[in-house]
């Protein structure tokens, strides 16, 4: 199918790049076309559920690198946003003093616009505050975490660790929010779209093609945005012959370390209410457990008799570590994607282990049922990279041709990247409004 049609935008992917910057662009008057290869699945019954999960993640959530990193990668509108938890981070100052973007004002812009605050004390989670203040006494001290998630937004506040699975009760903000706002302001959007390739002449983009649903489709547009997320990008750039895309990558590469509380454990509470970061190990500290029904399931990927602490979950306190990991590994157009850790990741990893279980002992649970799970990473990111194969604006070495998701990232930011994320799409924004 050849459309007739042509835009001056195509945007790639409907996760927080993509999103904002089809609905920026879309209020500037602009004729933009969203190609997103997964569904909407917000009025869906099974948004939010175990099956549903399944259904909208790859490889049903047992996507793993070669070398045994479990990745969670959802296809669905409003990209990771639709399983996230919510958390905000503001941009990193590096943004600014090595690379002289300068994110703050849209990132503010952005707090406001969507209310970004952490949740009210009385629904912090009570096991969860205590790891707070298990870690003040030995000498970290916890912040609330800012959320893009507000109580009022909800029909019945329901967050708890299964939350991650889809948001069924309204309370946070998701970037299909973003894309609904698009097509009130006439941007169209293409679910069930998937983006083969990109269109190259005289080094010069022209469209893209791919398959909607089962029919194939070319389309025209003068600027081209490839916001598919940190593994989609880099293989649309290698299938369309920019070949040093996916060379690298990094993951904010993450474990939970779990144990058993005489008290109720932190399973029923909304996830990571609180947080800390530090920045001299390179590594975010925040309160997390799997939902019930994943839990057993990671377990048996540790150790069989691991999956047999579940009896425990209702009691178990978890701490997310999150690692500023290196750039490593490769992200091929096709097959295993390779990512583990480095020497030094491994080194800095055990450091935030023992803390952890320092945590976690003070906080009452007994030191013999402390435990950490396997590797896995839910931020692919880093693998077109600026300074390598984009400029700080963002461009790709083709006229025309942009890139604006987590793959952009020139480091791993071991931290929510959304806001980060959206503060580059609406700078990206601005900048492609004043140059059309
Ligand atoms: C379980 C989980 C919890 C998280 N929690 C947080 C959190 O609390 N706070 C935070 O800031 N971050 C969180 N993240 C990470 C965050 O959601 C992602 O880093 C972020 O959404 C990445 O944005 P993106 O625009 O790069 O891409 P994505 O959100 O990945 O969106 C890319 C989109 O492109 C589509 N796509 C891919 N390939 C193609 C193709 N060929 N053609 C068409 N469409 C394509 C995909 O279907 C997807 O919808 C979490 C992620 C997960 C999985």
């Amino acid at each position: 199918m050849d459309s007739q049609k042509s835009f001056d935008f195509i945007l790639i992917g409907s996760g927080p790049g993509g999103a904002t910057l089809t609905r920026q662009l879309a209020r500037a008057g602009k004729r933009v076309l969203l190609l997103e290869r997964g569904h909407d699945w917000r009025s869906n019954p099974l948004y939010g559920t175990y099956p549903g999960a399944m259904l909208y993640t790859e490889k049903a959530s047992f996507l793993a690198t070669k070398e045994g990193l479990n990745i969670i990668r959802p296809f669905l509108l409003g990209g990771a946003t639709s399983m996230y938890c919510a958390c905000a981070a503001p941009p990193l100052p590096w943004w600014s003093s090595k690379h002289g973007i300068e994110l703050d004002k849209y990132a503010n812009d952005t707090v406001k616009e969507l209310n970004v605050a952490p949740l009210p004390v009385d629904l912090r989670g009570v096991a969860s505050t205590r790891i707070a203040e298990a870690a003040a006494e030995i000498g970290q001290l916890w912040q609330p975490q800012d959320k893009f998630m507000s109580p009022a937004r909800a029909t019945q506040f329901k967050c708890r660790s299964t939350c991650m699975l889809g948001c069924r009760c309204g309370a946070k903000w998701n970037a299909a929010e973003y894309v609904d706002e698009a097509i009130s302001a006439g941007a169209e959007v293409w679910t069930r779209a998937f983006v083969d390739k990109i269109l190259i002449e005289n080094r010069q983009v022209c469209g893209v093609s791919g398959k909607h649903g089962r029919k194939h489709f070319t389309v025209y547009a003068g600027t081209v945005i490839a916001a598919a997320g940190g593994i989609g990008t880099p293989r649309i750039l290698q299938r369309s012959g920019l070949s040093g895309a996916g060379q690298g990558m990094t993951m904010d590469t993450t474990v939970m370390v779990y144990g058993h509380a005489p008290y109720k454990g932190i399973g029923n509470e909304p996830p990571m209410t609180w947080s800390y970061t530090d920045d001299e190990l390179g590594a975010m500290f925040s309160t997390l457990i799997d939902p019930w029904l994943n839990y057993p399931v990671i377990m048996l990927r540790k150790k069989p008799a691991y999956a047999l602490t579940w009896h425990r979950w209702g009691h178990t306190l978890g701490v997310m570590i999150k690692l500023k990991d290196e750039i490593s590994g490769f992200v091929p157009v096709n097959g295993r994607i390779s990512k583990g850790l480095t020497a030094n990741d491994k080194a800095r990893l055990q450091r935030a282990e023992k803390i952890t279980v320092q945590i976690l002992r003070k906080a009452g649970c007994n030191p013999d049922t402390i435990f950490t799970t396997p590797v896995r990473g839910t931020h692919p990111s880093g693998t077109v990279r600026i300074g390598d194969m984009l400029t700080t604006d963002l461009a790709t070495e083709i006229k025309n041709l942009y890139v604006c998701d987590a793959s952009v990232f020139p480091e791993a930011l071991a931290r929510p990247t959304v806001l980060t994320i959206i503060s580059l799409a609406k700078r990206l924004a601005e900048k492609l409004k004043v140059a059309k």
